[in-house]
């Protein structure tokens, strides 16, 4: 192609000709939106059509758009030193782990990588390391559940309970197990949340002891199922997987990639409950999205058994760019904004009043079911709600066509070979202003009152 040529095309003919699209399937009719900028909670596309993100792009964007201070603090960092690698350290680094663990409320090691899958990759060789460190070398399999994402790499995606995602690229990483997660809104009749809870559970010391429990290394989850359709659990499931845990000597990988950084309304998600997790992964706000970055951070007690100065007792695991200076220093900068602002309070603010107002929604006949925590929101939508039938694709395509013609972005989740693809997420940038929370309503009440109005 000639120069010229090139220029006369328009970016959107170029995107066609040359870019391949994570997990999505464009056409001629169907062009990607291209991105120009953003401001707050609004971008704007290439021809200046302005959105509310009620997705924070991939649940990331936790400070909002247009954050100068992150801009500036990648700016001085990489003038002063744009690269040190992680075998050895940096200012950042170091500021970065000690303000995580502040956080954490508990006395962790921080290991640096680039993203949620690495995080989970790195949390899975080191617990398979930790136990034969511990004198279990035994222990090399891993639970988790199904409708739960962890990741693309093989091991990320076996432990991911979402085969469509999956199968065309098996055999991924041997030894991922799998136990159904906990769906209040599907909980069979007659059951308590609680009684229900408990019972799911229990499935995960069903499976450890079925598959010997000597050879289980560790149970992986989110504290809250994000993208396999936001399934809030009751407290009792997550405290009981926990004794499960400590009883089997199993260790609980906690996945905060998404729950992390003031998405529940607490700076991390497993707050919320009596947990003590082993290993905790993060990712996506913990720079808000603006550098890739992720951590796994591991409890003092587990790291004990590693560089004991023994041969080969320390972890035999690098990357190139994790724990990137610019990116420690935006994610040091990405905190700070959040403490200032106090986002994680504001999340769980701004999340009890959307569910408030949207409480109303619950009459609507395609609405079964409204749930969340924090700044994140699931709608169940259905097609029958005394079956609880889940939605059709169109119905659900349209409601989010109709919300993208009013101006907000919105989130399709849940699995789709269990046919609960059917679940319409929010996940907004937590430093909405109260105008953006009211824009976000007003536009979910207008489009359901109008499909209701027109097929109800
Ligand atoms: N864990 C969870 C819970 C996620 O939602 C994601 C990504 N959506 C990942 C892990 C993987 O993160 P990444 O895309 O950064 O590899």
């Amino acid at each position: 192609m000639t120069i010229v040529e090139s220029n006369t095309k328009s970016l959107v003919e170029k995107d066609r000709e040359n870019v391949w699209h994570h997990i999505s399937a464009y056409n001629e009719k169907n062009p990607p939106k291209i991105w120009e900028s953003g401001e707050g909670a609004w971008i704007t596309d290439h021809e200046g059509n302005r959105y509310l993100d009620g997705m924070s792009g991939l649940w990331a964007v936790n400070v909002g758009y247009g954050r100068e201070e992150l801009a500036r603090a990648a700016y001085e960092q990489m003038k002063k030193m744009p690269y040190v690698s992680m075998t050895q350290s940096h200012e950042p680094a170091i500021l970065l782990a000690e303000k995580l663990n502040e956080m954490l409320g508990d006395e962790y090691k921080i290991f640096y990588s680039n993203s949620g899958s690495d995080a989970n990759e790195v949390a899975f060789k080191l617990a398979r390391q930790y136990h034969q460190q511990n004198g279990e070398a035994s222990r090399y399999k891993f639970i988790s559940r199904y409708r739960a994402y962890h990741g693309n790499s093989m091991g990320a995606l076996a432990a991911t309970g979402q085969a469509l995602r999956k199968y065309k690229y098996e055999p991924l990483a041997p030894g991922f197990l799998h136990v159904a997660p906990p769906d209040n809104y599907r909980r069979p009749e007659g059951q308590s949340i609680e009684e229900y809870n408990i019972l799911r559970a229990q499935e995960f010391e069903e499976k450890i002891i079925w598959e010997q429990k000597e050879t289980i290394a560790g149970i992986i989850m989110e504290p809250i199922i994000t993208g396999g359709g936001i399934l809030v659990p009751h407290p009792v499931y997550l405290e009981k997987v926990q004794e499960i845990c400590n009883r089997h000597g199993v260790l609980l990988i906690i996945d905060e990639v998404i729950c992390g950084f003031g998405r529940t309304g607490k700076a991390f998600g497993h707050q919320h409950f009596n947990l003590r997790p082993d290993i905790i992964t993060m990712a996506k706000g913990l720079t808000s999205a603006y550098l890739p970055l992720s951590v796994t951070a591991i409890r003092k007690d587990i790291y004990e058994k590693f560089d004991t100065g023994e041969e080969n007792s320390h972890f035999r695991h690098v990357n190139t760019f994790g724990g990137n200076p610019a990116a420690c220093a935006v994610a040091l900068k990405n905190i700070e904004i959040m403490e200032n602002e106090n986002l994680f309070d504001r999340s769980a603010e701004l999340g009890e009043r959307l569910q408030k107002e949207l409480a109303i929604l619950k009459d609507h006949p395609f609405v079964g079911d409204i749930r969340g925590l924090g700044f994140l929101l699931g709608i169940e939508i259905v097609e029958d709600k005394e079956t609880r039938q889940p939605a059709k694709d169109e119905r659900i395509a349209k409601i989010i066509g109709d919300c993208k013609a009013n101006g907000l972005i919105v989130g399709r989740n849940g699995d789709t070979v269990a046919g609960f693809n059917n679940i319409i997420a929010l996940s907004p940038p937590l430093s909405c202003t109260d105008d953006d929370l009211d824009f976000i309503i007003k536009v979910l009440k207008t489009v359901f009152a109008e499909i209701a109005r027109t097929e109800g």
